[in-house]
């Protein structure tokens, strides 16, 4: 085999499907049905399609500002399931096709390699036993697993994001331990579908490393979505009783005495997958968080082995992953080329939705770099105002020498949509001028990123922000 690919995930299938495409020879091996890891079966997709079944419940709800009333929603849970397992079936379905289209030889069964020239092959319950196969390159794209805190007690009410997405149940009380992407986007699910969501966080922020301005407007919303948030506090103890776990804090924002929830969702980050049966006897070398170190180009110490995704660090995103898969592909298929975006986006669909990509505020001042950075506000947005949605910031990080549009954020409804703009900016070096230049469409948000534009250029006329002389 020309390649080997070892997970099926947005690197993976990615990257074995390119290739393929490039006329190469090529497995990919998961353990699942289909092609898809942890992004379509475990996380992206099931992830994002609840979050659109909650954001139909609120918007429901947020209408009788603007005079509709609906009669209280009734949730089915089971056919919320089945739809949220069908919209993962279509995907991951379709991969499968795409696969046997390629003529990528797909393998089900877990792998583990026998030297750094052969994968072995366990199939899976029901299948033939152990194959191996030899291949010219590999590329390692196992990806990650939630990370658990250490001391809890072994319980079906601690959830990680795997088991909160089988939405088994909807608690009537939920601790989210950790207030990143994973504990605010399926919180919000929680508390859309009736819990009461409580979020315990060990910094003193919601979201840490994203810009405050961009964050502030999430935290108002969910302030008001959910029961408690306690910030700089950590879970001291957790005990299983009847019908709950029972919480200790500790921290600033600590409860006073213990309380009780009915279930605990665990969202404190995840680990990369790199404990490969046999990539010990490889060249491959780990960093002391478990990230399989790479090159520019994603190749290991190993010269027949390359890895991307999760598995080979932050940030643990699908598009990176996919991206780095790509470049994989071309370099095994004798480019030369490296993987050194400016921007990878970030999203969190939460509501509203956070985004931002290349130079934050926060990195600009970390670095000591001078940066201007240019905002508009949605209150001055009539799309924002014709969607009763102007709580969100547009936000252009600028070089003061150049004007060159080195990051940009948003926070609002559709951030994740409108941030590849930014993206483009920032990867086509764009000038704020260019930005401001460009005819956005009215009334619509991507107005905002010209407005942002126009603000530092002392131009906006939908709001009142002259130069400083
Ligand atoms: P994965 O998708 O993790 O795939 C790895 C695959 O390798 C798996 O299918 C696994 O079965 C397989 N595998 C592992 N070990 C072996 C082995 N020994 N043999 C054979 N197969 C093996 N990212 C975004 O960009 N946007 C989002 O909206 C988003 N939402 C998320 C929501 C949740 C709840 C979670 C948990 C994650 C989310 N992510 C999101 C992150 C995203 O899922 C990951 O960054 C992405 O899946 C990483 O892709 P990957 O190809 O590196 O690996
Ligand atoms: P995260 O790193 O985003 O957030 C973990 C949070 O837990 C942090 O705020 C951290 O300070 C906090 N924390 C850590 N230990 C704690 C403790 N003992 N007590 C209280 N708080 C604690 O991790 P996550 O939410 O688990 O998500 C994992 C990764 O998956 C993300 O970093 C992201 O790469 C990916 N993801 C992406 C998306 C998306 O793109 N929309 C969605 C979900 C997940």
């Amino acid at each position: 085999m020309q390649l080997a690919v070892i997970g099926g995930g947005p690197g993976g299938y990615a990257a074995a499907f390119l290739a393929a495409d490039l006329g190469m020879k090529v497995a990919l091996i998961d353990i699942e049905a289909n092609p898809g890891g942890v992004c379509l079966y475990r996380g992206c997709i099931p992830s994002k399609a609840l979050l659109h079944a909650a954001r139909v419940l609120t918007e429901s709800r947020e209408a009788a500002h603007f005079g509709i009333q609906f009669q209280p929603p009734q949730i089915d849970i089971n056919r919320l399931r089945t739809w949220k397992e069908e919209v993962v079936g279509k995907m991951t379905g379709g991969l499968g096709q795409l696969s046997r289209q390629r003529k990528v030889e797909y393998i089900r069964g877990r792998a583990s390699l026998v030297d750094a020239r052969t994968v072995s092959i366990a199939s899976s319950p029901g299948g033939s036993g152990e194959r191996r196969l030899s291949f010219e390159h590999a590329i390692v794209a196992t990806g990650s697993f939630p990370a658990m805190l250490p001391g809890l007690p072994k319980s079906d009410r601690i959830l990680d994001s795997t088991s909160a997405l089988d939405i088994a149940s909807v608690p009537k009380t939920l601790l989210v331990v950790g207030g990143g992407y994973i504990g605010l986007e399926l919180g919000t699910v929680y508390a859309a579908l009736g819990s009461e969501v409580s979020v315990v966080e060990m910094l003193d922020g919601l979201l840490p490393g994203a810009d405050r301005d961009l964050v502030n407007p999430l935290a108002k919303h969910v302030e008001k979505i959910f029961h408690k948030i306690m910030l700089s506090t950590k879970v001291a103890e957790m005990k299983e009783v009847k019908g709950g776990l029972r919480v200790n804090f500790e921290g600033s924002n600590a409860p006073e005495g213990e309380q009780v929830y009915e279930k605990v969702l665990v969202s404190v980050g995840r680990k990369p997958n790199s404990a490969i049966p046999g990539l010990e006897k490889t060249r491959v070398e780990k960093d002391p968080k478990g990230f399989i170190k790479i090159d520019p180009q994603r190749r290991t110490a190993e010269p027949s082995l390359f890895a991307i995704g999760d598995v080979a660090g932050e940030p643990m995103l699908a598009h990176k992953a996919t991206h780095e898969g790509r470049t994989a592909v071309e370099v095994i298929h004798g480019k030369n080329v490296v993987f050194e975006p400016r921007a990878i986006p970030a999203v969190v669909f939460t509501d509203p939705e956070v985004a931002w990509c290349g130079l934050t505020e926060t990195q600009a001042a970390q670095e000591n770099r001078p940066v201007k950075v240019a905002r508009f506000p949605w209150g001055a947005s009539g799309r924002a105002t014709t969607l009763d949605r102007n709580d969100g910031v547009t936000k252009l990080v600028i070089d003061p020498e150049s004007e060159q549009v080195l990051g940009v954020g948003i926070t609002g409804v559709g951030a994740g949509e409108l941030i590849a703009e930014g993206v483009l900016a920032v990867e086509m070096s764009a000038l704020a001028a260019d930005v401001e230049l460009s005819i956005h469409p009215h009334p619509t948000l991507s107005e905002t990123v010209m407005g942002a534009a126009e603000v530092f250029n002392g131009t906006a006329t939908d709001i009142y922000r002259p130069l400083k002389k």
